[in-house]
């Protein structure tokens, strides 16, 4: 060995002694499901960046808003019904004042998930629209996508969310790629509930109602923010016993089960957007952030 390559080597062991101390520094990320599905609510925690760090990052294209939580800080991330399964790249910044911000990256696995074909026969006019209707459904649409992607900068919800209908058993067709009078159509963003017309409808978790109006496709609806991207929605509902603005409390009737707007029957079409990802609400249920 060359005086040269001693001292390479001893710079390699001083390097290699080092890291355990660089790696103490660094935050630790850990992501609930580790391996999420297409369509699941996720959150990822973040512990160790000080007390004073602020933390922005994405999950692929969608940005993340985080909140304190236990001892560090967490943010809730939905994958949209139509992600592409696979590795998906992650990044995040810790922000501190008198810091150089700090860069994180890695992967999460998305698994896929096999949604269901739904054929449907309906009334052509129900799904051949007039020049005028067809405008309004469209603007609808718009005025939805615009809310969701609506940040409401404070946490609304707290603990477990609850059913919106209560006796029912699990919710169908969520994620169904939908074939309509033969044609294929936008996959189906929602859980549907099927119940009697007059059933009670409940807020799943705490937040303020975002919209009460009567569209074209959802028909009579309600839609509750819950807070930093995070809303749900209750269409077809046949009343409607809350108000634009009003602050709903988890359990907190809603209105009424119906057949309102584009509807085979009564039916509850419960969903979820987060950071405006259509998610399935059902996974809401299961999301294990305790507080
Ligand atoms: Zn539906």
């Amino acid at each position: 060995m060359t005086p040269g390559c001693r001292r390479a080597a001893l710079v390699a062991a001083a390097l290699l002694f080092a890291l355990p101390v660089a790696a103490a520094e660094r935050p630790t990320i850990s992501w609930h499901p580790a391996q999420p599905r297409v369509g699941d609510v996720a959150w990822v925690h973040v512990q160790g960046a000080g007390d004073t760090a602020a933390i922005e990052g994405a999950l692929g294209a969608r940005s993340l808003a985080f909140f304190p939580y236990a001892g560090g800080q967490a943010a809730v991330v939905g994958i949209d019904l139509e992600t592409k399964p696979g590795p998906t790249p992650w990044r995040l910044a810790v922000l501190e004042t008198g810091r150089e911000p700090r860069a994180l990256t890695g992967r999460v696995t998305i698994q896929r998930r096999d949604f269901p074909v739904q054929r449907l026969t309906l009334p052509t006019g129900m799904v051949d629209l007039d020049p005028e209707t067809e405008r309004r459904a469209v603007a609808e649409g718009e005025r939805l996508r615009t809310l969701y992607r609506t940040i409401t900068p404070e946490r609304l919800w707290r603990g477990r969310f609850v059913r919106p209908v209560v006796g029912q058993e699990a919710p169908t067709g969520f994620g169904a790629r939908r074939v309509i009078n033969g044609k294929p159509r936008a996959p189906h963003g929602g859980a549907d509930y099927a119940a009697e017309r007059g059933t009670p409808v409940v807020a799943v978790n705490s937040g303020r109602v975002a919209l009460v109006a009567d569209f074209f496709f959802p028909g009579r609806l309600v839609i509750v923010d819950h807070g930093l991207g995070l809303y749900t929605l209750y269409f077809h509902l046949d009343s409607v016993a809350v108000t634009d603005g009003e602050t709903v409390d988890r359990g907190q009737r809603l209105g009424t089960v119906g057949a309102t707007g584009r509807a085979t029957g009564p039916h509850l079409h419960f969903g979820a957007q987060v950071g405006a990802a259509r998610i399935d609400p059902v996974t809401l249920f299961s999301l294990d952030l305790r507080d």
